[in-house]
């Protein structure tokens, strides 16, 4: 058991009011809150540690060089990487993805080569694709899902032509919440020879994640979505790969030698480190693993799906309530639309109740017009969400409801 009253203690934002009433934070797929400590170690970095890294003899860069590093082996240690250098730090999810997309693209991509995605990927995981298709002449080819939202993996099967270059799939979708199961996913790509990345956005503040055991080339996440800071994020790529790839980003650090014939870069992770890399993002994002490793990411999961089990009863009681994504596998996220109520005057409505959720198409408009609508509102849950939030939104609902 966990116990929340003493977690949400560590999160002064949740004590706080918005138009008189106590906020019910719902919005933790587009971001999660901050812990105090983590808040505590930017504080820390800033006052007390800061100085640039990986350049400096003097000893406060030295600390600030070994924090970084630290926190490099702590992100590897939470994936359970072979390698510290392994562990790149990006921006987030976004860059990573987009770094991957450019240098894989360069390395191992000419016209008319293939790359897989899912009809449930963030715009994130679609664009960056389409921007190399554009430079390259490669094209895209997509997964279906059946009606609950599970990826048909039939289908997936039948898109191997020997153009399949990569496979690029959610772990976990923004809106649907399905878990899809990625270990089968990277097992068939592999029966194929093709290399497969995976984003973790959704997955990385729900479930252990263990890239050896995935068998992941690649797999990516963002620091704020897992109550770290913003600006913070992990590329992991298998060290072959890693190697194999060309730089993204030229600039300092990632460099070994340079004159104006030749540049040597450096080696692995710094290669794709160019420029002041995010040091104190980066040991905060630490501290933010350190948070929820100790309380358990087992533990976080079971309690999340106790959640979304009482949320799910207690929405589908609601008249006219549809809920998009039924899957065996879920997370904790709730996408709805009741009735023929906009999806912007429910979240607009919600939100002067004090509840915060999203409206709109989740960065995923293929999705949306896969499930035939233009957009629906979203509830997303975290470890520090209780049963009597739950109870606010679906009385909120309710109250909506009866003004239209
Ligand atoms: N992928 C998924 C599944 C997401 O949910 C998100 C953000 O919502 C992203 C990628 C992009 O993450 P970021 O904006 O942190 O780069």
């Amino acid at each position: 058991m966990l116990d929340i009253q003493a977690i949400r203690e560590d999160f002064p934002i949740l004590s706080h009011q918005v138009y008189g009433k106590p906020l019910v934070y719902l919005d933790n797929g587009a971001t999660t809150q901050k812990p105090r400590c983590v808040v505590q170690k930017i504080e820390n970095g800033y006052y007390n540690v800061n100085a640039n890294i990986h350049r400096g003899v003097h000893f406060l860069s030295q600390e600030a060089t070994e924090a970084h590093e630290e926190a490099r082996k702590a992100v590897q240690h939470f994936l359970n990487a072979r390698s510290s250098n392994e562990i790149v730090f990006t921006r987030g999810t976004t860059e990573s993805i987009n770094l991957v997309a450019s240098s894989f693209t360069d390395e191992c991509m000419s016209a008319g080569d293939e790359v897989i995605v899912s009809v449930m990927e963030h715009h994130s995981n679609i664009v960056p694709w389409q921007i190399q298709a554009a430079k390259k002449g490669i094209s895209l080819r997509v997964i279906p899902m059946n009606e609950k939202g599970e990826l048909r993996l039939d289908e997936y099967k039948k898109l191997f032509t020997e153009k399949t270059r990569l496979v690029a799939v959610t772990h976990v979708s923004n809106v649907l919440g399905t878990v899809n199961p990625v270990k089968e996913i990277i097992a068939i790509a592999h029966e194929q020879g093709v290399p497969v990345l995976i984003d973790g956005a959704q997955s990385t503040p729900h479930l252990k994640v263990d890239v050896q055991d995935l068998d992941a080339e690649f797999y990516v996440f963002s620091g704020h979505k897992i109550y770290g800071p913003t600006g913070i994020g992990v590329l992991y790529g298998k060290e072959e790969w890693l190697d194999r790839l060309p730089p993204y980003q030229g600039g300092g650090e990632m460099i070994a030698s340079v004159t104006f014939e030749k540049t040597v870069f450096n080696e692995l992770p710094f290669k794709f480190e160019a420029g002041t890399p995010d040091y104190i993002g980066s040991t905060a994002l630490a501290e933010a693993l350190h948070y929820v490793e100790h309380i358990g990411m087992e533990r976080i999961a079971a309690y999340e799906q106790e959640l979304l089990q009482y949320a799910t009863e207690r929405l589908n009681a609601i008249n006219g309530m549809r809920i998009f994504g039924q899957a065996a596998e879920k997370g904790a996220v709730i996408s709805f639309l009741v009735g023929n109520i906009h999806h912007y005057d429910m979240g607009m409505l919600l939100d002067h109740l004090g509840i915060a959720v999203r409206t709109g198409h989740h960065c995923a408009q293929p999705l949306m017009q896969a499930l035939g609508i233009e957009g629906c509102v979203r509830a997303s849950l975290s470890f520090y969400n209780t049963k009597e939030e739950i109870e606010v939104l679906a009385a909120g609902i309710e109250r909506v409801k009866k003004m239209f």
